[in-house]
């Protein structure tokens, strides 16, 4: 059975299973993290960029859940990783989300400065500011080229990832620096019924497609931040851990062959 939990390369655990906040607006976002909170989750994915970390953290006093028990994870926009403003993105979201300390704090894409962001990112982990520190987007590339410079390992790279988009040579390179993966766009942005095969699954298993792109994920050990504000949908979504999808199962999602991109490629991505 899978664990609920998945430990970083730094000794800490974060939870394979996270709510996705991207384009979720103000009172929307707030309910969606209570809503999660009371349902299981245990986890929740924002970013600076997506204009709603008051909103979340409204979303987190209003649960009954403890601060401690909850895995919250913003990212630094580009803006201010190109200007050198890392340690003052992280008081903002910090001040913004009304925490003291962030478990996860992210550079959101490898633009220019990265490196530099990054030593600001382990200076805000000695301080005492984010305990986890990691990257997202990144390529093979980036990853060797921060690691060579700086000698710290991110604990974890958020790219997009699903059955449309396997991503083996970031999967690689991650696994031999010792880097978790996490998917973002896990449910293809909702556009599951375009791959027949993930249907047939779903009916053979008595899951929803949603649950079976998911659990695909999660059985490569992968980290699934799904989106939705729907309260039926946050449970659906979390209703992974009691079920197993065969090697043939596994091996038809797979093969579904059809290379699709939802978001920017990091390669041409005009940051
Ligand atoms: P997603 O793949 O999670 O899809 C979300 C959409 O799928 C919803 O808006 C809804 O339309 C649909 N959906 C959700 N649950 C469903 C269900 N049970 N049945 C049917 N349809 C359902 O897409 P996403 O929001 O792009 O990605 C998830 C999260 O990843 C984001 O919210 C964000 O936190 C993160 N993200 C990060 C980056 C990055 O650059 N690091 C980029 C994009 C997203």
């Amino acid at each position: 059975m899978l664990a609920n939990t998945l430990t970083l390369n730094d000794g800490h655990e974060i939870p394979r299973l996270g709510l996705g906040v991207w384009q979720a607006r103000d009172d929307e976002a707030a309910k969606a993290v209570t809503h999660a909170l009371s349902c299981g989750y245990r986890h929740i994915d924002t970013a600076a960029i997506y204009g709603n970390e008051a909103e979340v953290g409204r979303g987190l006093r209003d649960s009954d859940v403890p601060r401690d028990q909850i895995f919250v994870t913003s990212k630094v926009w580009n803006d201010r990783i190109r200007a050198g403003e890392t340690a003052e993105a992280i008081d903002e979201s910090l001040k913004l989300l009304g925490i003291e300390q962030l478990d996860l704090m992210l550079l959101h894409w490898p633009t220019e400065g990265r490196n530099i962001a990054w030593q600001a990112l382990i200076e805000a982990r000695k301080a005492g500011l984010v305990r986890s520190i990691g990257v997202s987007n990144f390529l093979p590339e980036h990853l060797d080229e921060l690691v060579g410079e700086t000698g710290v390992v991110p604990a974890l790279n958020q790219i997009e990832h699903h059955p449309w988009l396997n991503q083996a040579d970031i999967k690689l390179a991650c696994k031999r620096h010792g880097i978790a993966v996490e998917a973002w766009s896990p449910l293809m942005q909702g556009r599951f019924a375009e791959s027949p095969v993930i249907g047939e699954i779903a009916a053979a298993t008595g899951r929803t497609e949603a649950q079976v792109v998911l659990r695909w994920a999660l059985q490569q050990d992968i980290i699934v931040i799904p989106k939705s504000v729907t309260p039926s949908r946050i449970e659906e979504n979390a209703q992974l851990f009691d079920f197993e999808l065969d090697a043939q199962q596994v091996a038809s999602i797979d093969a579904i062959g059809h290379e699709e991109r939802l978001g920017p490629d990091p390669a041409t991505f005009d940051f």
